[in-house]
């Protein structure tokens, strides 16, 4: 029979020799054994059922979640000359009656029904009369609530298909390679250990890369002008921000199409037709594009936003390069998008062992992007791919040239502040200790006391942060399971604790100074810091540091709401030292006849005193005058168009006659659960300053969202 299954690839499919793993799948579902395939997306799955299902004497039926592709499927084979039908919901009556008395009278050798059709009893009565020789469960993850894809209609099939009284062989097809789930598909499918076929997961022409702490946007646009003849995916998490990249990219004149679950399935349907003919080369989709999607020359996948699990990122991702030409995949990660993920798990309706399990995954998604190990392995170890673990050689960790610094000292500190908090708290916490933040949990638990308490305070709390992340993802530190995950020391922890041991950390040294013309300035700052920090005998650096300063000769703030925009410059800093630089700076300022320009970050205070006021607009105040146009429905770009002000004006005219008492409609600006998210930002956040907020918030969130929020909500006085 093996030799038939060869002369059918051939002569059917036009290929001259399997793929890895495909002869053996076949060979044993020929030899009538159930049979577990584990391959990659790409890695050439259908074969394993079509060639059988040509072989063997009766009717194959393949099980598949993908309604809307199964008309392709069948197209396909139609086109390679073999007998096929489907049958789902989007048939009439007509059609579906004509399609069982075909079946019946033994014109196709293959039968693609999606899962729910086994709910069915005249379905199930009718399949009964049938000669059925195999049973492919394509998609198989979709059978396991370990999966990332778990669908109870799919697992539902399996007692129904146990009322069939036939010899039927089982098959399952699955690219997710977890042990729970391959364990789980094989005990419910009665798969022997021996007959689970499980090919190798390295994709060896695709080169893997994490992208952090970039504008995203700039990077696309970098990125998409080397690319702009070739076929690419670009995947965001929700419809709003994938609405929004479209929207950039159509700007920026390139040739893209759309996909989401907010669109009409004709909407749909043509973005992909597109894609798929090469009209369009950038799609720009949620996850609900793509699976068994068979386009062959997409050259690169970029995530927008960091995926759930491996599982999930490693389907997407490999959606490129399956013709097995060198592509690529980016991951641009950010860490508030974890938070959206925290969010998304905490709020869905999984019972609370599949939320811890959810956890885990979504770690592990985090230490993918903390890793400075190869990525290529990263995948190959998680799938238990030990075959081959050489490093690729072109992923961002592997190509990743810069220094290796000591960077024991840090992780020392860390580790004794875990230890301090006795192990019983999460990433954010430790870092914000180390900071020195004042953040109200922190300081309700008293950890303010602890001597591991701003112990690195020069540093930004996001790079701690990051540190400690980066010894999770190296296992000097374990996170527990479950929704809020705690830090703990790992075993190689000790050794450096004892000072036995070095850890390094692959960094950029910075050699970064201000530019020349404000040189001086910084210099007498840095006079000026020395001075405070020997009266109070502190270290200059406790003062301010020099990132701090280089920002106030960058920007020249000279008055309380600029100053506070300065990086490293909170509340009870400005407090003590603010003054003293406010002076320095305007001195500086009024010698050399200076206007400050930019703004290091813009619109973060509430300060309607820097808004010019014009009366006599229908004799309103300027900002009334804006608050009526809003109310009478205009948008915040018309207005500001109409205005010939920005629209960060108009904002604040707005948030100013809010503030005023004038009512105006919340739901309009944002919805519960962005007010939700954002008042947990504003929770976890030092100070009531917006950048911190607006920082732990995913991009589609803007600052004026926010001030709504924190103005309803009383914060924003
Ligand atoms: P999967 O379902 O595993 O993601 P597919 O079955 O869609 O992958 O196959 C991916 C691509 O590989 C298809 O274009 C298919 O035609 C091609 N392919 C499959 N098997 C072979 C083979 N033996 N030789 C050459 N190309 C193959
Ligand atoms: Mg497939
Ligand atoms: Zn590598």
């Amino acid at each position: 029979m093996l030799n038939q299954a060869q002369q059918v690839l051939q002569e059917t499919f036009g290929f001259p020799s399997f793929r890895q793993g495909q002869k053996e799948i076949i060979e044993k579902v020929l030899a009538s054994k159930n049979t577990l395939g584990i391959m990659p997306t790409g890695g050439g799955k259908s074969l394993c059922y079509q060639i059988p299902a040509l072989v063997l004497p009766g009717i194959t039926i393949v099980i598949s979640p993908l309604i809307a592709l199964m008309k392709d499927q069948v197209d396909g084979l139609h086109a390679a000359g073999v007998e096929a039908t489907y049958i789902n919901s989007s048939l009439t009556n007509t059609e579906l009656t004509e399609r069982m008395e075909n079946l019946k009278s033994g014109a196709y050798k293959l039968l693609f029904v999606a899962p729910e059709r086994f709910e069915s009893n005249s379905f199930l009565s009718m399949i009964q009369q049938l000669p059925i020789s195999l049973i492919a469960f394509d998609e198989a993850h979709c059978i396991s609530q370990w999966g990332h894809d778990f669908r109870p209609s799919y697992r539902s099939i399996i007692t129904r298909i146990k009322q069939i009284q036939q010899e039927t062989t089982v098959m399952a097809l699955t690219a997710t390679a977890t042990k729970e789930v391959a364990e789980d598909i094989s005990r419910l499918l009665e798969i022997e250990a021996d007959n689970v076929v499980f090919t190798t997961f390295a994709r060896d022409n695709l080169s893997f890369h994490v992208v952090k702490g970039e504008n995203k946007r700039d990077f696309l646009l970098t990125y998409l002008k080397q690319r702009s003849q070739e076929s690419g995916i670009i995947y965001a998490s929700t419809r709003k921000e994938v609405d929004q990249i479209y929207e950039f990219l159509k700007k920026q004149s390139y040739s893209v199409a759309k996909y989401h679950a907010g669109l009409s399935e004709e909407e749909r349907r043509h973005a992909q037709e597109q894609f798929i003919v090469d009209n369009t080369s950038i799609m720009v989709a949620t996850n609900a594009f793509g699976m068994g999607i068979d386009k062959s020359n997409v050259r690169y996948v970029i995530h927008y936003n960091l995926p759930r699990n491996i599982e999930s990122y490693y389907q997407e991702a490999g959606r490129a390069g399956r013709d097995g030409e060198e592509s690529d995949c980016y991951l641009l990660f950010a860490p508030q998008d974890v938070h959206v993920h925290k969010f998304l798990i905490e709020e869905g309706q999984l019972p609370v062992e599949q939320k811890t399990n959810e956890y885990t995954r979504l770690q592990q998604m985090v230490q993918y992007c903390h890793t400075e190990t190869c990525l290529h392995q990263y995948f190959l170890t998680y799938f238990g791919d030990h075959a081959q673990l050489e490093a690729c050689g072109k992923c961002t960790n592997c190509m990743d040239n810069r220094e290796r610094v000591d960077i024991t000292t840090e992780a020392q500190m860390i580790f004794s502040c875990v230890k301090r908090m006795d192990e019983k708290f999460g990433v954010t916490l430790i870092a914000q200790v180390l900071k020195g933040s004042r953040n109200k949990r922190l300081m309700e638990l008293g950890f303010q006391r602890l001597s591991t308490y701003g112990l690195m305070r020069n540093q930004r709390e996001k790079d701690i942060a990051d540190l400690i992340h980066y010894l999770l993802s190296g296992d000097y530190l374990k996170l527990t399971d479950g929704q809020y995950p705690v830090v703990q020391l790992a075993p190689k922890a000790i050794g450096i604790l004892k000072g036995e041991e070095k850890v390094y950390k692959k960094m950029t040294v910075m050699k970064e100074a201000p530019s020349e013309d404000n040189l001086a300035l910084f210099e007498s700052l840095r006079e000026l810091r020395k001075e405070i920090a020997d009266g109070e005998g502190v270290p200059p650096y406790i003062v301010f540091s020099d990132a701090s300063l280089k920002e106030m000769s960058r920007y020249y703030p000279t008055d309380e709401i600029t100053m506070l925009k300065i990086k490293g410059v909170g509340k009870a800093k400005f407090e003590r030292y603010g003054l003293a630089f406010i002076e320095a700076i305007q001195k500086y300022v009024e010698q050399h006849d200076i206007t400050p320009t930019s703004q290091p970050t813009n619109h973060l205070t509430n300060s309607s005193s820097s808004t010019k006021v014009i009366e006599d607009l229908d004799g309103k105040p300027s900002h009334i005058y804006t608050y009526d146009l809003y109310q009478n429905g205009m948008t915040i770009d018309e207005i500001a168009k109409q205005r010939g002000v920005t629209a960060v004006t108009v904002q604040k005219h707005i948030i100013r006659s809010v503030q005023e008492g004038h009512s105006i409609s919340y739901e309009d600006i944002f919805n519960e659960q962005e007010e939700k998210m954002i008042l947990e930002a504003r929770d976890q956040s030092d100070e009531n300053r917006l950048k911190p907020i607006k920082e732990a918030l995913p991009e589609t969130i803007s600052y004026f969202m926010i001030q709504m929020v924190l103005l309803k909500n009383g914060y924003l006085k």
